[in-house]
């Protein structure tokens, strides 16, 4: 099943978009399935969930730290991961930038955009992202390369379209700016229901998870 899936989107999917598999929930051996069917990034919301999984995934993956990341998980999530997508404040960036010195190594990250401006969300709304990009960038051990957003959950796609053209255009304004340790790659919205319409509106880097491993069982997102 998984197999078709991956083979299914990568035939769908044109060369230059990048697909990431959400792995929360997952075991070991549905992760290799999808590594073994092609793709080459796994992403994980949990420091614990990639603890439990990494040693028994023996082929070679990207993994991308996709969930809420706490200042006191930032130690041992850059020894496991090779890129956070949800950097949103200074604070978090300044530890990432404390650990990654002592280790003589550099983080890349994502910056998460609260594209909806929601009041419980996790990101930096799309007014304040190049005031906080400047900041990070002078972090030598940081390197940004891109954006994220998760954008408000709607049944309809198509509703999700203004949340992805603004972090667009959040992501073009950065680039322009040519920042220092600023890479501007990859532009990661769109997820099962919703990743037809980020591409269309820019996204070279798609999270999925449902359709590729199939329902996530029990109420965690
Ligand atoms: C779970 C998750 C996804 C994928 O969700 P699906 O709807 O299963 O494709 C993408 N991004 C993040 C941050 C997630 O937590």
């Amino acid at each position: 099943m998984i197999k078709e899936n991956v083979k299914r989107l990568l035939d769908e999917l044109p060369e230059n978009i990048t697909i990431l598999a959400a792995a929360k929930t997952r075991n070991a051996d549905e992760i290799s399935e999808v590594i073994k069917a092609g793709i080459k990034i796994i992403g994980e919301n949990y420091l614990q969930d990639a603890q439990g999984v990494i040693n028994n995934v023996k082929e070679k993956a990207e993994w991308h730290f996709i969930g809420h990341l706490q200042r006191n998980k930032v130690k041992k999530t850059i020894d496991v991961f090779d890129m956070i997508e949800s950097v949103d404040s200074l604070r978090l960036a300044k530890e990432i930038e404390k650990w990654c010195e002592r280790q003589n190594k550099i983080m890349q990250v994502l910056i998460e955009v609260n594209s909806g401006e929601e009041n419980q969300k996790n990101g930096v709304v799309p007014n304040d992202v190049v005031q906080l990009i400047r900041e990070i960038s002078s972090l030598n051990h940081v390197r940004i390369m891109g954006l994220m957003t998760m954008g408000p959950r709607f049944g309809d796609p198509e509703e999700s379209r203004p949340y992805f053209k603004k972090t667009r255009e959040v992501f073009e304004e950065i680039k322009d700016l040519h920042l220092p340790n600023v890479e501007m790659k990859y532009l990661s919205m769109g997820m099962t229901n919703s990743y037809k319409v980020a591409i269309e509106e820019g996204a070279n880097l798609v999270r999925i998870g449902t359709k590729i491993f199939g329902e996530r069982e029990g109420s965690r997102i």
